[in-house]
């Protein structure tokens, strides 16, 4: 049986979920140990927090978790916004139910602090943030760790078998598997790190807010009163908290996982899907306890292992993926043999061509598409089975491969509340070509696969369906003139 984290000090630079980013020293003169949680939203089952509490706890220190939100990192919106301080509100009420101080802060006009993990740090012995290989979070810690006198360590908290856990370099997914199948055994054990101090409560850098005490209504006027994109709602169908959670949780092992063969891959089938993977992407629970859940149910052997192949081989290896590239949201990672086929294809008539606006608010010719895309624009979540038959066809619908690649992100990453993950851009790879060539040399595609949508319009009741979902009234979004420029690799974004 592996710990979830290293026994003392001394081995935590060699620790498969532990990384340390620089050569700060440890706990001198420090009031606490600071977890700056940036997307792993729980309270409990956090390795983020149990690495600053273990480390406390050898300090004879407090752990001080600090969550901020800005207005200003990439597509921010009232759906991500509303998601995101949903989840940290329950953060705070479980931080405090552990005996651990949370304080938060959401960047307004009224309340602007700057640089205040840097300022949380000079009272720092140590900071513990999460190591995530997509998006701004990367970035971000590697600032941090350059700047901050303190010592820096990065935890995994996404994955259930963390990266460095397995053999680099492997190339496939059978071969992920095989070794992720034999690995994860030694990874279920899991046990919260109980603070032997108190939560703390000394001096602070600034006057924190506190979400902990704050009703949904309080929630949604501080969102009003944000300079952030207000036409894009929350979603009714995904609110963030905790107790979505647990609701999905008990659905899963009643509900979902019985049909889950058959059913998953028919849109039409509400039980065919968790729905869990925003709450996945924003922390709020994590695989080990989605597996937990399960494995104490009496769901048969068979659906368990097909839910873990999604959760954990396929969710996982993008993860391991996207950790070996220094920028995972980068069209160069589709292969170069389809990269090379789509470009050969660059120049060929494009008689699907569709504008932005158009794509963005599911109104181009293709009604299956629009069905896709109104599920990202009205729900914030698009079934798998819709999105790679979604992801395929931007390919045909956009002036050139490039653009394809980055109006496929944009759409994905501003719209959908699990965007901006290793999982996005892995299965936006896959629809690029990161597969076996067809062998068809196809116009606009060559020998990158194509797809249809059959699958979906010749089920029973499928065209009912699809017509049905591509008429839902949607929301009248602002659409740039030109797509965002490299909205990821950013050495401005504020922290
Ligand atoms: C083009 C395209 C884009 C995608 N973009 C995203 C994305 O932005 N974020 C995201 O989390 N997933 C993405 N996926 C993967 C998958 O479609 C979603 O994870 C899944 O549909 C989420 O719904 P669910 O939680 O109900 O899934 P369920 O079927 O209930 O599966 C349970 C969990 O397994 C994991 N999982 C399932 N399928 C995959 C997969 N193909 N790859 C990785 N993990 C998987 C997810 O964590 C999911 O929550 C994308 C797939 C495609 C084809």
């Amino acid at each position: 049986m592996t710990s979830f984290l290293p026994a003392s000090l001394a081995n935590w630079p060699e620790h498969p979920r532990v990384r340390r980013l620089n050569e700060g020293p440890i706990g001198s003169g420090g009031r606490y140990v600071l977890c700056w949680l940036q997307q792993a939203l729980r309270a409990r089952d956090n390795p983020v927090i149990d690495a600053a509490v273990r480390l406390g706890n050898e300090l004879g220190l407090p752990v001080l978790v600090y969550h901020g939100l800005r207005e200003d990192y990439p597509f921010a919106s009232d759906r991500l916004h509303r998601f995101i301080l949903g989840a940290s509100r329950d953060l705070a009420i479980g931080c405090g139910q552990r005996g651990l101080a949370c304080v938060q802060y959401v960047d307004r006009a009224e309340k602007r602090e700057k640089g205040l993990v840097y300022r949380l740090a000079v009272d720092a012995a140590a900071l513990m943030l999460e190591d995530q290989p997509a998006f701004v979070a990367q970035w971000q810690a590697e600032r941090v760790a350059a700047k901050t006198g303190a010592a820096v360590f990065a935890v995994n908290a996404a994955c259930l078998v963390p990266p460095a856990a397995l053999d680099q370099g492997v190339g496939t997914t059978s071969a992920f598997r095989r070794r992720h199948e034999k690995a994860r055994e030694l990874w279920w054990f899991w046990s919260d790190e109980e603070p032997a101090v108190g939560p703390y409560d000394g001096p602070l850098a600034y006057k924190p807010d506190r979400l902990g005490g704050l009703s949904d209504a309080a929630l949604d006027g501080l969102l009003a009163s944000l300079a952030i994109d207000h036409a894009l709602a929350p979603s009714a169908m995904l609110p963030g908290s905790r107790d979505e959670v647990l609701v999905r949780l008990g659905r899963l092992t009643r509900e979902v996982l019985p049909a889950y063969a058959e059913a998953r891959n028919n849109a039409s089938r509400p039980e065919g899907a968790s729905t869990l993977s925003p709450y996945l992407h924003f922390g709020v629970v994590g695989p080990r306890e989605v597996m937990a859940a399960i494995k104490a149910s009496d769901v048969a052997e068979g659906s368990q292992q097909k839910f873990a192949d999604e959760l954990l081989t396929w969710r996982e290896w993008f993860h391991y993926k996207a950790r070996a590239m220094r920028v995972p949201e980068s069209y160069v990672r589709v292969p170069n043999w389809a990269r090379g086929q789509l470009e050969r294809h660059a120049a060929d008539p494009r008689p699907e061509l569709e504008t932005l606006g158009a794509l963005v608010h599911g109104e181009t010719r293709d009604e299956t598409w629009n069905a896709c895309q109104k599920q990202y624009l009205v729900d914030g979540w698009m079934h798998n089975n819709l999105r790679m038959y979604w992801a395929k066809r931007i390919i045909a619908m956009t002036p050139d491969p490039h653009i394809g690649w980055a109006t496929a992100c944009y759409l994905n990453d501003r719209l959908s509340l699990d965007g901006r993950d290793p999982s996005t851009y892995g299965n936006l790879a896959w629809a690029f070509g990161d597969a076996a060539p067809g062998y068809r040399d196809n116009p606009i595609y060559g020998l990158v696969q194509t797809r249809t949508d059959r699958s979906i319009r010749e089920r029973p009741g499928g065209p009912e369906w699809l017509s049905k979902a591509a008429a839902r009234p949607v929301p009248r979004l602002i659409v740039p003139e030109h797509l965002p420029e490299d909205p990821y690799v950013s050495e401005k974004l504020p922290i």
